[in-house]
């Protein structure tokens, strides 16, 4: 054996137990009890306090490179991602330029990314007006699905989808077992609510009301029903919506749903004016609805939680003025994604098992990552040394994305990543050692 990781807890997806992990060519070779583990030519013992999980997958990274490599980058998400526990990201087909919607264009983005990534990335393709010719090449290429909005993306190279267009480009994906994942938002909702202007909170969030994506939600679930595709809900923010996606799944259609850690932490009612670092789309709703989202997660609804990360320049974010109506929606949240989320479940009686399904087994089985977020033979031998008990404050200067804003600035979160493992080897941010992922 290359590696053997002794360690007093672990988890794997029997629960959390003392065990050892043995890895060979950077993969898993077994795993079992301490006393039984082999002889290695390297062995880590895990320290009191600390606890071996899986690499974290987050399958919801906007890198914008390149394009918009002034907001964020791959050398840079990447290392934030290190930093954070995660091992594997799949990188949005937008923001960046050309975006991910034909094949030239996912040459690109691999060329940007190629030599420069600190883990494991993959990509998804988008689909927009005009390039359904374009879907079935890019599955072949290798993305892991297919991106759309339902409304204006933010950025003018990726339109929206009409319903016509989701309804064919969803037959066209059932055809060969392809995945769209889509941002739910009706766009004629939100057309006729109040548009966000100024510093306040509520009024942004009237701007983007729940039923915006309550109605988004109801018509991709009767296209998937109607055409058998499979869909997946990016970014669930109205706990409004969970009933219908429980009886969805009920009823047989091939739905997943995400959330992300910042609709898990924080509340509308303590974001004060001008503090557009809390924007995003959809937006953060009130306390009763993030527990909501709570009970969701419990009760199986919500299968997946990835950052969404998001970042752009100060400039874009409006600081300065505040303005909510005019700053770039998103939050910077790769790093932190894991100890946020721990802050939380722990304080609701979750289990690290609970944190590791949500965000590493979960989004690895979504996106058909299947050597990925697991500590299992066969896998990838990815892995996240955490000490739970321990606690840090978030300084935004200190986080490893490109621009140093963070929704989480000041906060105090329980839980320290102390080492990052990508196949086998430690990652330290110096030599970039991760792969680009193509779909299986
Ligand atoms: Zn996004």
């Amino acid at each position: 054996m290359d590696l053997v990781l002794r360690a007093e807890r672990m988890v794997t997806p029997g629960g959390e137990t003392p065990g050892y992990v043995a890895v060979r060519g950077g993969t898993i070779a077994a795993v079992g009890p301490l006393a039984e583990a082999p002889a290695a030519e390297r062995v880590v013992e895990l320290g009191p306090g600390e606890v071996l999980l899986p690499g974290m997958v987050d399958t919801h990274v906007h890198v914008n490179d390149p394009g918009r490599s002034e907001w964020e980058g791959f050398a840079t998400a990447t290392r934030a991602a290190a930093a954070g526990g995660v091992t594997t990201i799949v990188d949005m087909p937008l923001n960046s330029l050309p975006p991910t919607v034909d094949v030239p264009s996912l040459e690109v983005k691999r060329k940007a990314a190629d030599g420069r990534v600190h883990v494991d990335v993959g990509f998804w393709g988008g689909a927009v007006p005009g390039n359904t010719a374009a879907l079935r090449p890019l599955h072949d290429a290798g993305v892991f699905g297919f991106k759309c909005f339902l409304l204006h993306s933010g950025v003018d190279e990726f339109p929206p989808l009409e319903t016509a267009e989701l309804e064919r480009d969803l037959r066209t994906l059932a055809g060969f077992g392809g995945l769209m994942i889509v941002h739910a938002e009706d766009a004629d909702t939100i057309g006729h609510a109040p548009p966000a202007r100024g510093t306040g909170y509520p009024g942004f969030l009237r701007s983007r009301p729940a039923e915006a994506e309550h109605v988004a939600i109801a018509r991709v679930l009767e296209l998937a029903r109607r055409t058998g595709a499979r869909v997946h809900i990016l970014h669930l923010a109205s706990a409004g919506a969970l009933p219908m996606l429980a009886d969805a799944r009920r009823d047989g259609v091939a739905v997943t749903v995400e959330t992300c850690p910042h609709y898990l932490t924080f509340t509308a009612e303590e974001i004060g004016a001008g503090a557009t670092q809390f924007k995003c789309c959809p937006p953060i709703r009130d306390a009763a609805n993030r527990e909501g989202l709570w009970r969701g997660l419990a009760d199986g609804v919500i299968d997946c939680v990835v950052s969404d990360h998001s970042p752009c320049t100060p400039e874009l974010k409006r600081l300065g003025t505040g303005d909510f109506g005019e700053a770039w929606g998103g939050i910077s949240g790769l790093q932190v994604g894991l100890p946020a989320v721990w802050t939380q479940a722990r304080q609701r009686g979750f289990g690290l098992p609970d944190v590791v399904r949500w965000m590493a087994q979960a989004p690895a089985a979504q996106a058909g990552l299947r050597t990925k977020g697991r500590i299992a033979p066969g896998q990838d031998a990815d892995f996240c040394v955490f000490a739970p008990d321990e606690a840090f404050v978030v300084d935004a200067a200190a986080l490893r994305h490109r621009n140093p804003v963070s929704a989480y600035h000041g906060r105090p979160l329980a839980g320290v990543v102390r080492s990052t493992w990508l196949r086998g080897r430690e990652v330290t941010g110096d030599r970039p050692h991760g792969r680009l992922l193509r779909r299986e």
